[in-house]
């Protein structure tokens, strides 16, 4: 069977805008390829078939009426589900929206719509996005597309498995602290979190709001360029997004990296696991034989990361969450009055995970433990940007790993949070910082796994960015052809 990504985003709409191939042609395609690989991936939470050949058929119709249907013209896209579609149940693997079809879409999905691209469906994830494995599914884990017996990543687990498995060229997920990138990295496939505040999350099922970004999964930099261009953009439906120019990420990829300032991150690559840094190594050795300035740098600051993290990720969420209360959405347990079926609901419809967040959360941001937690955190976040923006006084853009490790063994993690929690190290100060990073596909470990690497820039660098993410990608090729 040739997957449907036999055919790069790129060069599906090239097909499909030329009269080569018709949407509705491509749109079975990807909907064989998803039949015979779910039964091993359970990569989808649900596959909105007729939907997508609805949508495929107008595709076509406006081609041959004569118009160009954008420049996603005919090209699968799978969304995460906890981005909003008008009518197609929006769970976040979570019981408690069971049931629930939004009666809106998020902005992401309007515009790839007006894009021309064609959602097939919704994919798996850590439930709300809290994990980072796709191991807190109420629906069940989705597996790697490489080798079943690991986890593809997480949270955005289903979209990294269905892009790494070529079941669609492109899909998006959430990073609220590494939810795209980490998966992108263990899966083999790019995937990229924008600066805070370039892409809309109307729509988008609220995490942690001062982290939150919705990010593109695509299987090279330039398809991701692409993605990135079509959903960025100022959106007066979100009140934290910017209003700047969206950054021409596309047209630059071929221009090289001589005399880029590259800073190879000491924490990011020390005290991870050393096939890992093997490779984050290598990757800095062939963006200086490129002509780039590569020079060591510490960025102590970043190792508080992760606890701040812990503190306002779940603060936030205890917030965010409150509003599953059994009578605006999906799940209602009965009970004898309003407050015990508050609880009841809420008792039945969130997961382990969820439930430990909301405590610990609110728990941070309760009287008296405010300051020692919460607080804290805030100034640890504070330390960490001012230390990034001092970096960027000497460099471009930063390398590093994306995650510690290549994918681990289902179940290996999810006995103890911190040690999962710990997968999230090398992604995070790029959330706590509004900054935006993608991860790059650069080789595989001892165990023939996908290794990723990491492209940090400064807010709104994102141009530089995938300047140095495609140069890694060509280096890579070259290198294991
Ligand atoms: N894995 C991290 C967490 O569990 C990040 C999740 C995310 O980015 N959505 O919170």
């Amino acid at each position: 069977m040739t997957p449907i990504a036999a055919g790069s985003a790129l060069d599906v709409a090239r097909a499909v805008r030329g009269g080569e191939r018709t949407a509705r042609s491509v749109t079975e395609a990807a909907l064989e390829a998803i039949a015979a690989r779910e039964p091993e991936l359970h990569a989808f939470l649900h596959v909105a078939a007729d939907e997508a050949r609805v949508a495929a058929d107008a595709v076509d119709d406006a081609l041959r009426a004569g118009r160009d249907p954008g420049p996603l013209a005919g090209v699968p896209v799978a969304l995460k589900d906890n981005l909003c579609t008008r009518g197609i149940p929006t769970t976040c693997a979570s019981k408690i929206l069971e049931g629930w079809r939004p009666p809106y879409d998020a902005t992401v999905v309007v515009r790839l719509r007006e894009a021309g691209a064609i959602v097939v469906g919704k994919t798996n994830l850590d439930e709300f996005a809290m994990g980072s494995s796709t191991e807190n599914s109420c629906k069940g884990p989705t597996y790697h597309p490489i080798d079943p017996t690991r986890v593809p990543g997480g949270s955005s687990g289903g979209s990294a498995a269905a892009v790494g498995a070529g079941l669609v060229p492109l899909a998006l997920g959430s990073d609220t602290g590494g939810s795209v990138r980490q998966p992108a990295a263990l899966c083999g496939t790019v995937g990229m979190k924008p600066t805070y505040g370039l892409v809309s999350r109307y729509g988008l099922v609220a995490f942690a709001s001062s982290l939150d970004q919705i990010g593109p999964f695509a299987g090279s930099v330039a398809d991701a360029a692409l993605l990135l261009e079509v959903i960025a953009g100022h959106d007066p439906l979100d009140s934290t997004s910017l209003d700047h120019p969206v950054p021409q990420v596309g047209r630059s990829l071929d221009a090289g990296v001589e005399g880029m300032r590259v800073g190879l991150v000491d924490e990011l690559v020390n005290d991870i696991a050393p096939d890992v840094a093997r490779r984050v190594r290598e990757a800095a050795e062939e963006l200086a034989k490129a002509g780039a300035v590569v020079e060591e740098i510490a960025v102590p600051e970043m190792r508080l990361g992760l606890s701040a993290y812990y503190l306002i990720a779940p603060a936030e969420a205890s917030s965010n969450l409150a509003r599953y209360d059994g009578v605006r959405y999906g799940l209602r347990v009965e009970a004898p009055d309003v407050a015990a079926m508050n609880v009841a609901t809420r008792t039945a419809g969130f997961g382990p995970e969820v439930k430990r967040r909301i405590m610990l959360g609110t728990y941070a941001l309760s009287a008296g433990y405010y300051d020692a937690y919460y607080g804290k955190a805030q100034r640890a976040r504070t330390l960490i940007v001012r230390a990034l923006d001092r970096a960027y006084e000497r460099f471009d853009v930063l390398l590093g790993a994306t995650a510690p490790s290549t994918a681990f063994a289902v179940g290996e993690r999810t006995a103890d949070p911190l040690t999962m929690y710990m997968s999230d190290v090398c992604t995070i100060p790029s959330n706590l910082a509004g900054h935006p990073a993608m991860s790059v596909p650069f080789g595989i470990g001892d165990d023939g796994l996908p290794v990723g690497v990491q492209v940090l820039a400064p807010a709104l660098g994102e141009e530089r960015m995938f300047q140095v993410a495609a140069a890694l990608e060509r280096a890579a090729g070259a290198r294991w052809r």
